[in-house]
């Protein structure tokens, strides 16, 4: 076994501490990564307080990951010691669902292995993830990373730059269709780099007034402060697209009457509580409510060679493993710009 450095959240009323732990030995088709860098997830947090209600403890959060490749298994072929690989949300599925054969695996019908939180495939197995010094992977869920950009901006694509990716591809955004942003944090701040990117007209829509300028500055077109307007006065029927990141209840009404006739609004966020729908936000244009989870591998490939090509990476802060409390903290008061990242030497 390999010994690993890393912090856990031991419980769900817990803050993390440093915690060490075994991963299995490289085996066949397995790369061993030297961690780099690994964001903070919203959904990380969501998970170590047991928000969704399926939590594992001990828990070692962490799908945001890059490193250096120092050890391959024998019959490894894509990876060689030096390289820079990256992990996102899980690190295996059951392969053989139509969803796995179709390069979904996020939507595995099977057991899908999340990178923590979850078991291997044993059924056994804790899975402990990025917040550590050291993760072993088969390179079949390992993605490949150019060193063009610096590591500490690539980690949070593999979890917030796929997330808001995959449904800006689904829905085929292009030149000049109107996308509107719903909260501008770790996944919000992804979503305008990578729609202006593809052409799209970007509007932030926000609660925090305060962020405007760098919601222009990443390229937005157009910034709406949510808070004591009606913001169907201001954008009536207008867009094609709305990516919902925010993760605490709202009125997903208020916002569904600005999308216009048989335009998509895509949940990303995930707060814990249900919402009420009218279904007249939906059946006065023929609109759709829809969600999104992550993407799959061939996917997430895609989207980290097109963020290379355009030079594109995550606005971060980078810590030290010692501040990830207090980085939880500030995420959950919306005080980051935009992602905090660990750097994982500090473990
Ligand atoms: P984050 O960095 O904390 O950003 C969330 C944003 O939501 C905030 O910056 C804020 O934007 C807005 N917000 C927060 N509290 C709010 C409130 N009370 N009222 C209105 N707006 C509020 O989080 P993240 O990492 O981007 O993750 C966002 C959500 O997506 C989480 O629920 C996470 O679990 C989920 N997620 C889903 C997937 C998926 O596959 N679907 C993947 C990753 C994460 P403004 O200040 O601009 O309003
Ligand atoms: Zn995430
Ligand atoms: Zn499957």
């Amino acid at each position: 076994m390999i010994q690993v450095k890393g912090y856990a959240a031991q419980s769900v009323s817990s803050v993390l501490t440093p915690f060490s732990f075994q991963r299995r030995e490289v085996g066949p088709k397995d790369i061993l990564i030297d961690l780099e860098y690994c964001g903070i997830c919203h959904s990380d947090i969501h998970q170590a307080r047991n928000d969704w209600g399926e939590s594992i403890f001990p828990m070692v959060p962490g799908h945001e990951i890059v490193g250096r490749v120092t050890k391959v298994g024998a019959e490894v072929s894509q990876f060689k010691v030096g390289d820079v690989a990256g992990v996102g949300c899980f690190v295996d599925s059951c392969r053989t669902c139509p969803n796995c054969k179709e390069n979904e695996e996020q939507y595995c019908e099977g057991h899908r292995v999340g990178t923590y939180n979850s078991v291997e495939k044993d059924g056994k197995t804790p899975t402990y993830g990025g917040y550590s010094n050291q993760i072993v992977v088969d390179e079949d869920y390992s993605l490949k990373i150019s060193s063009k950009l610096s590591l500490d901006k690539i980690a949070p694509l593999l979890c917030a730059g796929i997330t808001t990716y995959s449904p800006l591809r689904h829905w085929k955004v292009g030149k000049g269709d109107r996308v509107g942003v719903l909260g501008l944090g770790g996944l919000g701040h992804m979503a305008v780099k990578l729609a202006v990117a593809m052409g799209a007209e970007v509007t932030v829509l926000s609660h925090s007034p305060q962020k405007e300028k760098d919601a222009r500055r990443l390229g937005a077109n157009h910034f709406i402060s949510t808070e004591n307007i009606e913001i169907s006065h201001v954008f009536s029927n207008h867009f094609d697209l709305i990516l919902d990141t925010v993760s605490a209840p709202h009125d997903l009404n208020r916002y569904l009457k600005t999308v216009k006739k048989d335009g998509t609004m895509v949940l990303l966020g995930a707060p814990p509580e249900s919402t009420q729908i009218s279904a007249f936000s939906l059946i006065l244009k023929r609109r759709n409510l829809a969600g999104s989870l992550i993407g799959g591998i061939k996917e997430t490939q895609e989207m980290l060679d097109f963020c290379a090509e355009k030079n594109i990476g995550s606005d971060v802060e980078v810590i030290s493993a010692k501040d990830i409390n207090t980085a939880y903290e500030r995420t959950l008061k919306g005080d980051v710009r935009y992602r905090f990242v660990i750097d994982c030497k500090t473990f």
